[in-house]
């Protein structure tokens, strides 16, 4: 592992086609009962295996133990009724049927801990684990319950403590709570959001984590992103609260990205995993492109506390283009790497 720039993706990878439809979001899994364990493992096995090969540094589980980086953490609780879906806008964006919360929701089990403590067994470089942030879940399902995403988010934010303090006891390095909808809900970032995600997150030893990004490649999202003009400020919003805060890390997007880059200054303090690789492309950038965008940011953050990265999880694009992303990350890393050692030698 480099002293300088370690390399990290976001999230998600593509799955195997055996294992679950590729280049699809909701993917249904292909296997089911001990098999499906099994193949999930295996997955598990080969996402490990790549990641090492091609050069980064800081593992992660390419979520592939799960169907959706939200929906598969709610399904777990209880006080959710999956059967009965409702549609609902998601981040005031594209519609979707989500389930619906009919009572206290409580977490009656461990979700992910037995994934996390599987893939513990398979590396010794440094693990990361991403869940979902307390807004985002709650923009994610139809409440019949609580009556107030304040409140939801409150209970949320108190299960996935519970959640991520096991996967830390379970060995993880690295929790990542994902919180897309920061980006969406400004006053409700202000008001409660960033004082659930610290909620979430009290008491972790282990790095903490948040990413918010402008999404998957999907079509409404880069519908949405068209319609945001030439630059994208959202992260003026709320970069100012983030680096107050109890919070380790900030991920984000800056590849091909219409976010202005001296934005970062405004989390100055803070580690920066930068998304390097555009995931809303099938275009493997070229190490030197990698290494263009990672230049342009040291001139907001110091150089160690940057995590070169994806500008989000990579699950739709066919694998073989994911592959060669993560190549192209850990080349564009090397190279950046190599001019900040030879300018202080
Ligand atoms: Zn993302």
């Amino acid at each position: 592992m480099p002293a300088l720039l370690p390399t990290a993706i976001v999230g998600s990878l593509p799955k195997p086609s055996w294992l679950a439809e590729p280049e699809r979001l909701w993917s249904p899994w292909k296997l089911e009962g001990e098999t499906l364990v099994e193949g999930k493992q295996d997955a598990l096995r080969a996402v490990v295996q790549e990641q090492r090969r091609r050069g980064i540094d800081v593992l992660s589980d390419g979520e592939q133990t799960r169907q959706h980086f939200v929906t598969t953490f709610i399904e777990h609780l209880s006080g959710v009724d999956f059967e009965h879906r409702e549609t609902v806008r998601i981040r005031d964006r594209y519609d979707a049927d989500v389930p619906t919360v009919v009572g206290d929701v409580r977490r009656d089990h461990p979700v992910f801990v037995d994934d996390a403590a599987f893939l513990r067994t398979l590396t010794d470089q440094p693990i990361k684990w991403a869940l979902p942030g307390p807004m985002t879940m709650v923009d994610t399902l139809a409440d019949r319950h609580y009556g107030s995403r304040e409140k939801l988010a409150w209970e949320f934010a108190g299960i996935l403590n519970q959640e991520a303090r096991e996967l830390e006891a379970a060995g993880v390095d690295v929790i990542q709570f994902d919180e897309p909808a920061f980006n969406v809900f400004f006053d409700e970032v202000r008001d409660w959001g960033v004082a659930a995600l610290e909620r979430a997150a009290e008491g972790l030893r282990a790095e903490t984590v948040v990413h918010i990004c402008y999404g998957y490649g999907i079509k409404a999202n880069t519908d949405w992103k068209a319609s945001l003009g030439s630059e994208w400020r959202q992260y003026e919003q709320f970069f100012p609260l983030l680096q107050q805060s109890s919070i380790d890390t900030v991920s984000l997007e800056a590849q091909h990205s219409h976010v202005p880059v001296d934005l970062v200054e405004l989390i100055r303090g803070k580690r920066v995993m930068l998304g390097a690789i555009d995931v809303a492309t099938e275009q493997v950038e070229t190490p030197e492109e990698v290494a263009a965008v990672l230049r342009d940011a040291l001139r907001f953050v110091d150089a160690e506390k940057l995590v070169p990265s994806t500008n989000c999880g990579m699950a739709p694009l066919p694998r073989r283009v994911a592959q060669e992303k993560l190549s192209a990350l850990a080349a564009g890393a090397a190279i950046v790497r190599e001019e900040l050692s030879s300018a202080t030698a």
